[in-house]
């Protein structure tokens, strides 16, 4: 055994304290840590023959990388739709590194912890109320769910005309209709081959909506003249947290079709709470659901899931098998999920998840959920009765979109964002929204409370009033 390495065995017990020690300094602070850096400037090196062990490593990151380290975990980073990390997932994510499980199969003589994340993917779709004929799995964000479930659907699509696509290739145009994407799913159109360009687009319901209409949605349909196609709908919008009428797309899916795929990476979890799960009532119809679990389930990337119908396993083998390994056996007959899904070898992703939804169950989520709301609606009552903001959208769940007010100058909105994320008190997004730039900010993380809000606005006021 190479001696550093050896000297390092002996140290585990103490290197680990240090780390410990590190990580508890970092989440007793986290509200006092920035929430932006300076930029890293990144120099030519080359690695040394001799190591420096892990001792000397850690002194040199800190040294080196953690003065940029942010606190994206913290309470008040509000930009783009970032969760933080509940203490029971940590717990999970430490011991997921250090068992190194790679969860494959179910059964045999191996690593069997898949059963683990099977039985995850079970309590995940009872916190929702979703029915148990999905088969689910952990990919490492919303994106990638996103790409499992679409490339189903692609073999699906080629079903209706007796080709296997995943074999074949693509041959024949596959229609996708949709009206407010996330940009992932277009990527995901694009990796797939597809192409992100040639969706149908369908119009949204008028009257600052961004949900689709689902009458121009029937007379797309009817234009396709009987072909099948392949729906993508919204269960939560990342601007105005918008939903599609689930309900009125069951009854599409009697009359036509179709593939239904739902996005609800963090919208879904309006499931959690009796007062908003009306949401996404029948949204469980769909054949295929994308949930985040490093945003609004609040455990540490990367984390999501994929919820497929079972009646669509084959499918679902047919596109990811190992095709030319043999030795990996009948694939229907011995569950494994490297054919059920985009990588072969993962971490036990499952992990971090099942520690936190055992440890605080369906009421801890329906806190979780129901507070990031209050939340986001004590600070969209701020924005609305302030004179130098407006809001661009009504708040439906846990963003917002606002704007500098039309009595103030709003061609400063990119310089008040650039100072307001300066400050290291909070983070938010710049977005665009009916045409308009425009601010974007979401409530997910488990920490936040109404004096962040407090804080956050203060600052927010003190920098409108400098920059003009
Ligand atoms: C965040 C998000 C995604 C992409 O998720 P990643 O975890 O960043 O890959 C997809 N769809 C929606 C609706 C999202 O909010």
């Amino acid at each position: 055994m190479n001696k550093t390495l050896q000297t390092d065995l002996l140290e585990i017990e103490s290197l680990l304290e240090l780390v410990k020690k590190q990580g508890i300094e970092y989440l007793n602070k986290i509200d006092e840590r920035k929430t932006s850096a300076n930029v890293h400037k990144a120099e030519l090196i080359n690695l040394d023959s001799k190591g420096l062990g892990a001792r000397n490593t850690l002194q040199l990151f800190n040294e080196t990388f953690e003065p940029t380290i942010v606190s994206s975990s913290g309470p008040r980073f509000w930009g783009y739709v970032i969760g933080g990390s509940t203490p029971a997932s940590i717990m999970g994510d430490w011991l997921a590194t250090i068992y190194d499980q790679n969860p494959q199969a179910i059964n045999g003589e191996g690593d069997i912890s898949a059963n683990i994340e099977l039985e995850t993917i079970q309590l995940i779709l009872d916190l929702f109320n979703l029915p148990k004929s999905f088969v689910g799995g952990f990919v490492t964000g919303a994106t990638m769910s996103n790409f499992t479930c679409l490339a189903v659907a692609r073999q699906w699509f080629g079903k209706n005309y007796g080709k296997d696509f995943a074999k074949e290739g693509i041959t024949e145009k596959i229609n996708v209709l949709t009206a407010t994407p996330h940009s992932s799913a277009l990527k995901s159109l694009a990796l797939l081959g597809i192409g992100s360009n040639n969706i149908i687009k369908v119009n949204t319901i008028e009257g600052n909506r961004e949900a689709i209409s689902i009458d121009d949605l029937e007379s797309k349909i009817k234009t396709l003249n009987g072909q099948p196609f392949i729906l993508i709908s919204s269960a939560g919008t990342v601007n105005t947290v918008d939903f599609d009428n689930f309900n009125a797309i069951k009854k599409l899916k009697k009359k036509y079709n179709f593939w239904w795929h739902t996005d609800a990476a963090f919208g879904g979890f309006a499931a959690c709470s009796d007062t908003y799960n009306h949401f996404v009532k029948d949204w469980g119809h769909s054949d295929s659901i994308t949930i985040d679990c490093h945003k609004w389930l609040n455990v540490p990337y990367e984390s999501a899931v994929f919820l497929i119908k079972e009646e669509h396993s084959s499918l679902q083998v047919e596109s990811f098998q190992n095709s030319n390994a043999p030795y990996l056996g009948n694939p229907m007959e011995n569950f494994n999920y490297l054919n059920f899904l985009p990588e072969n070898s993962r971490r036990l992703k499952a992990l971090p998840a099942w520690f936190s939804l055992r440890a605080y169950g369906k009421e801890g989520y329906k806190n979780i959920v129901e507070n990031a709301i209050d939340l986001a609606k004590y600070f969209g009552s701020k924005i609305k009765e302030s004179e130098n903001f407006k809001l661009l959208a009504p708040v439906r769940l846990n963003n917002i979109v606002f704007n500098i007010s039309n009595n103030r100058n709003k061609e400063n909105i990119d310089s008040f964002l650039t100072q307001l994320n300066k400050t290291g008190k909070v983070f938010m997004t710049p977005t665009l929204y009916n045409d308009q730039k425009g601010i974007r900010v979401s409530f997910v993380n488990w920490r936040t409370t109404k004096n962040d809000i407090e804080l956050v606005f203060k600052e927010m006021n003190r920098i409108i009033n400098i920059i003009e």
